[in-house]
């Protein structure tokens, strides 16, 4: 099969240090096939027009080049998610059609509250179970996925190998589409990556708890899940995860404090 994969930046803020990394090796991985680019504009609050533009002439301005997206077309048009939601849309109502889902009315407190004890992982806590039997519901609802309580779930990652979380346990029923009617990220990216007929995902290694998820959802669809590569996070001096809020490591401000593409490339921990 033809590799193909995708770059699938979110215009919330300015692109970092850490996504030139990723982008550029999910460019080096597709070397000899095709690279996609997907703009993921799905987060309403947080989604500006200025950083749609500054993620193309800074991605441009890396070196990075497409031959699917926004701005060039192709025959998966459009690439912008939010231009894409009728296709979610199918999908969500074949998952609810067949059973995988069911309407949960908790708000994010609620199931924070009910996990108990204090999180400390990035990841949502367990859902609890409150709405899982639930079948009137009120107009404007959460759907979430009904996990196969205490299945292990594997898959061979391309840089960390193979990776295992145990449903119910590692990680719970997980939103499929919003109250404010839209998909959640698990969704449109699993639908997403299976029109696009991506073979190979690249991307952050914070994502690696939302590939079991998306795993559940490749299944219940009845398609084929990519490979995955999940690339090592790039870390400030201090240890923590870099910010798309933090000027000093956006690429617009290191390219303004004259650092040119190959440094940052070369230099992870500029
Ligand atoms: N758009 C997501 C992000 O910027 C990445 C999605 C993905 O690669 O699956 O975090």
């Amino acid at each position: 099969m033809p590799y193909r994969g995708r770059l699938a930046p979110s215009p919330t803020g300015f692109l970092h240090r850490g996504h030139a990394r990723t982008f550029w090796l999910a460019q080096q991985r597709a070397a000899g096939g095709t690279l996609i680019l997907r703009n993921d504009d799905l987060d309403r609050a947080r989604v500006r027009p200025e950083f749609v533009d500054a993620m193309f002439e800074d991605m441009r301005w890396l070196g990075l080049r497409w031959s699917e997206g926004p701005d060039v077309g192709g025959p998966h048009a459009p690439y912008t998610q939010s231009e894409r939601l009728s296709l979610y849309r199918a999908s969500f109502e074949r998952l609810k059609a067949a059973g995988f889902l069911f309407p949960c009315i908790c708000s994010r407190k609620d199931v924070l509250t009910a996990a108990g004890a204090p999180h400390d992982s990035e990841d949502e806590p367990v859902y609890p179970g409150t709405c899982r039997a639930r079948r009137d519901h009120p107009l404007d609802v959460n759907w979430r996925f009904r996990v196969p309580d205490g299945e292990t779930l594997v898959f061979t990652d391309g840089h960390f190998g193979e990776q295992r979380a145990i449903a119910g346990v590692d990680f719970g029923d997980f939103l499929v589409w919003r109250k404010d009617d839209l998909p959640s990220y698990q969704l449109a990216c699993v639908v997403d990556d299976a029109l696009m007929r991506i073979t190979e995902v690249v991307r952050g290694a914070d994502l690696i708890a939302s590939t079991f998820r998306q795993i559940l959802l490749f299944r219940a669809l009845g398609w084929t899940a990519p490979a995955f590569y999940h690339c090592p996070l790039v870390l400030d001096e201090t240890g923590k995860r870099l910010a798309k809020r933090d000027a000093s490591t956006t690429l617009r401000g290191l390219r303004a404090a004259g650092w040119t593409a190959g440094q940052i490339l070369r230099e992870p921990t500029a």
